[in-house]
């Protein structure tokens, strides 16, 4: 059934459903388009509506080959709209469903093109915030690059921004999962650029091992593991590939590469990866039995690749965690939710450990999630993000996210009137 928004675009038919509303396939005056449709309550959310059309400018002035295109932001009665370029073809989330890893060059070729899109944002002064597999999109019908692999698009800037800011009439929030969550968010910094390269080395992490390096078990877990393990090595990894891993994923900002360089060392990575089959890796235990709750672990390894913090970064103190009740979760997709907030016996359930080394495939450890249906995956990772949000929230990470005025990685555009309804 086709639908009007605003005077310019009709709706046709639904592509997804994502967290922040519904996307459809569309039509405007330049011919085929993708709409995101904000769910209702955050269009009827006026605070919202206004920093949509303050960033118009930012999310506007984005142009770049591997960034999916805002063409227009549609304020229309009760419907809130992103007008986006189509991206004919599927996520890199429902890639990596199917094949579970990518060959090395496949994913360098994916992570390149981010890093180059990354890279655009960072020079206009505008941070993601959510890198993620969900937010990459693959056009089915670009040309192929290295590895086989389409080319890779950015989408949802300053959408993570937008919507997770903190609106006191709410009692839940929408906050990523903690997957990709830089170790500074989590000790309450500003995020700067560097937490879109973290997230980016994360995901590319998790294209050639199948799992993210800090990701399993509880949420709360994952979020101390950012801060303070080191990254467990994959087996057969070229050496080069790994230590630039180990350079995004490092726990000072400052140490990480930057985009631009990032997306060059990447790209000249590409010929020597050429014929390399996918990793053959098992995943660490999913559920971490062997997680001690005093923070010790049998499998620990001596060896801290980075510090953890830079020297004098301010670390909020920790024990004594505010805790605010909320609604009940209702996600509706499993990266993103609104969350209750977990009692003070589910936080204290996060298990301890350190780096947990990935088992080469073979060594098969009953109830790992590596063996899980994806059906399986996704309802763990829906009750994760669920968790996860809650942890989150109750750690004031979701009030940093949602910061500002933080650091001047944040475009800050002039303030842009809607376009009137009429033509
Ligand atoms: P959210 O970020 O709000 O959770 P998404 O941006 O992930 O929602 O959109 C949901 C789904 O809509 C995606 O998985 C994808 O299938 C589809 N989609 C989103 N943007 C586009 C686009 N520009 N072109 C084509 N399909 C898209
Ligand atoms: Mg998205």
């Amino acid at each position: 059934m086709a639908r009007k928004i605003g005077s310019r675009y009709t709706a046709h038919q639904i592509l997804g459903r994502g967290s922040a509303g519904t996307v459809w396939l569309g039509e405007g005056p330049e011919g085929a388009v993708a709409i995101k449709l904000l769910r209702e309550d955050l269009a009827s959310d006026q605070e919202l509506v206004g920093r949509f059309v303050q960033e118009r400018a930012a999310l506007l002035s984005l142009d770049h080959p591997h960034v999916v295109g805002v063409r227009d932001l549609v304020v229309d009665g009760n419907d809130l709209a992103l007008v986006m370029d189509l991206v004919r073809g599927t996520d890199l989330r429902t890639r990596l469903e199917r094949e579970r890893r990518l060959a090395p060059e496949a994913a360098v070729a994916i992570a390149a093109d981010v890093a180059d899109a990354l890279a655009a944002a960072h020079a206009a002064r505008i941070v993601h915030r959510d890198v993620k597999p969900e937010n990459v999109l693959l056009d089915m019908q670009g040309a192929l690059g290295p590895g086989g692999a389409h080319p890779a698009l950015l989408t949802d800037f300053g959408i993570a921004r937008l919507v997770d800011s903190p609106r006191t009439t709410r009692t839940t929030k929408v906050i990523g999962t903690p997957d990709y969550l830089a170790p500074e968010i989590i000790e309450g910094l500003p995020p700067r650029a560097s937490v879109d390269v973290y997230a980016l080395a994360t995901v590319l992490y998790e294209l050639l091992a199948g799992f993210t390096p800090f990701g399993g078990g509880h949420p709360g877990a994952v979020l101390r593991r950012h801060v303070t393990e080191s990254v467990a090595p994959l087996p057969g990894i070229p050496d080069e590939l790994w230590q630039l891993l180990l350079q995004c994923l490092a726990k000072a900002p400052a140490s990480r590469l930057r985009a631009p360089e990032l997306a060059a060392r990447l790209r000249e990575m590409l010929p020597g990866l050429a014929g390399i089959p996918p990793l053959d890796i098992d995943e660490p235990d999913g559920d971490h039995p062997e997680d001690e709750p005093d923070g010790t672990s049998p499998g620990a390894r001596e060896e801290t690749l980075y510090p953890p913090v830079a020297p004098g970064d301010a670390t909020p103190p920790r024990g004594a965690v505010p805790l605010v009740q909320g609604a009940a979760p209702d996600s509706n997709r499993e990266t993103h939710t609104s969350m209750r907030v977990p009692g003070p016996d589910e936080l204290a359930g996060g298990a301890h450990g350190t780096a947990r080394a990935p088992r080469v495939t073979g060594e098969r450890r009953a109830g790992s999630a590596r063996h899980a249906s994806p059906a399986a995956v996704r309802r763990r990772r829906i009750k994760l993000g669920a968790a996860a949000a809650a942890v989150a929230l109750a750690a004031g990470v979701a009030g940093v996210l949602a910061s500002g005025d933080d650091d001047g990685g944040d475009a800050k555009p002039g303030v842009h009137q809607s376009e009137p309804d009429g033509p």
